[in-house]
């Protein structure tokens, strides 16, 4: 299909952020957005137009029953000014995924990576340079035909769009404070913990509002059965380094399947560590760190990379996490995962894309 590009006029064009260690996230947009329609049965009028609002009836399915999806990914800029993706192919791979279970239509994932590169020969300039910062890309679908009766859409919106953003934590890669969540859930077996879904960010808000209210940055979410054991955290997959073990819970349905996530795990193994998907209950974390097997904690996402866990709140308990400060493991698997994404480091596995 041919993509067809409509360009801002110049004048229009907005200016890049001029000091690029206050850059925030989520609240600059590049000038342009890639667009495509489905109706009728199939995927139509690709094309590349200015940035702006979307005109959608007050009727649109997805402002009802929240029918949408979304993915989040990042282009980084190397050392030689050349602009790279991170296993990209993984996020069109998990976006059809999540569409599936949506019942929204599947998508060519080819299209969509090539769109997603027109895309970035418009706007890839504003990728960042700063170490930490990037242009964080998120493609989404919404449903949009205008109707009230409760059923899939006929008719969708495909959109991408692009902003450049700063560290995720503005205090840097230091470590954050985890409350763990005993009450609220996030996702029940069967529901929607393994899709990118904005229903399920919003049915965290509150639970995560009421934590944040008490000075911890995230949730630690527990399953929504027993409530004993740990699934994730907030927008990011939990890991545990129990003796010289790294843990992580498998991937039953409720939890996210984390592209960063993955990367862990094979990075830890190839760096010789030990590695397991295993159910870990907080119990069994808790008594961890009262024996001091407990050595790291730490949350991994395409946002933060890997972000360090100085302390747990349980039950109004509060646990500190080795020394508090930042791990061995933690802080080797950092600076791996993102020495590839900022090409500082070879690309072995094959996961970096740079574009031309
Ligand atoms: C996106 C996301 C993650 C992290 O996935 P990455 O592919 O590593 O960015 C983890 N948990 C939730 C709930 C997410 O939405």
């Amino acid at each position: 299909m041919e993509i067809s590009i409509r360009r801002q006029q110049p004048r229009h064009l907005k200016p890049h952020p001029e000091n690029e260690s206050a850059l925030g996230f989520g609240d600059i947009y590049t000038d342009h957005i890639f667009k495509m329609d489905h109706f009728d049965g199939s995927w139509r009028n690709p094309r590349i137009e200015p940035f702006g609002p979307l005109i959608l009836s007050p009727a649109a399915m997805v402002l009802h029953y929240s029918q949408t999806i979304f993915e989040g990914l990042k282009c980084y800029r190397h050392p030689d000014g050349r602009l790279a993706l991170f296993r990209p192919r993984e996020n069109f791979k998990r976006f059809n995924s999540s569409a599936a279970r949506m019942a929204i239509p599947l998508l060519d994932e080819e299209f969509a990576l090539r769109a997603l590169k027109e895309l970035l020969k418009i706007d890839g300039g504003w990728t960042p340079s700063l170490p930490g910062s990037s242009l964080y890309i998120r493609p989404s679908i919404i449903a949009t035909e205008e109707h009230l009766g409760v059923r899939p859409a006929r008719e969708y919106l495909f959109f991408i769009m692009l902003g450049p953003v700063g560290p995720y934590y503005p205090e840097g890669f230091a470590p954050v404070r985890i409350y763990v969540e005993d009450s609220y859930s996030r996702a029940a077996p069967g529901g929607l913990g393994n899709v990118k879904a904005g229903a399920s960010y919003a049915s965290s808000l509150l639970a995560t509002e009421m934590a944040s209210r008490k000075g911890y940055t995230q949730l630690l979410w527990l399953d929504s059965v027993s409530h004993k054991f740990v699934e994730e955290v907030g927008s990011m997959n939990m890991f545990f380094v129990i003796d010289e073990t790294v843990l992580t819970a498998p991937l039953t349905g409720t939890i996210l399947p984390g592209i960063t996530r993955a990367s862990v795990l094979t990075v830890a193994r190839d760096l010789g560590l030990k590695a397991e998907e295993r159910a870990l209950s907080i119990d069994e974390v808790l008594e961890a760190q009262k024996n001091g097997r407990l050595k790291e904690c730490f949350g991994s996402g395409t946002a933060a990379v890997i972000s360090p866990v100085g302390r747990l709140c349980y039950r109004d308990e509060v646990f500190q996490i080795g020394d508090g400060g930042i791990g061995e493991i933690t802080r080797k698997l950092y600076d791996e995962l993102v020495g590839i994404q900022y090409g500082l480091i070879p690309d072995e596995r094959g996961w970096v894309e740079i574009l031309d």
